[in-house]
């Protein structure tokens, strides 16, 4: 379940664990990845978005 390595990615070439589905940050402090098999903390995510900037359906 690895993703691709991607070339322009820091975290890729450093070789650490890291997660490249994107990190969905709700405005009480709580969060997921959009990956459901993500293991990973908020740290571990490249791209961080908020909930209220997608139409995720939560926070609205
Ligand atoms: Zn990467
Ligand atoms: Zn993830
Ligand atoms: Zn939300």
């Amino acid at each position: 379940m690895s993703a691709e390595p991607v070339d322009d990615c820091p975290d890729c070439v450093d070789d650490s664990e890291h997660c490249h589905w994107a990190w969905v940050r709700h405005p009480d402090g709580w969060g997921e990845c959009l990956a459901l098999e993500c293991r990973f903390g908020p740290e571990a995510h490249v791209v961080v978005i908020a909930c209220v900037d997608v139409d995720h359906g939560c926070c609205a």
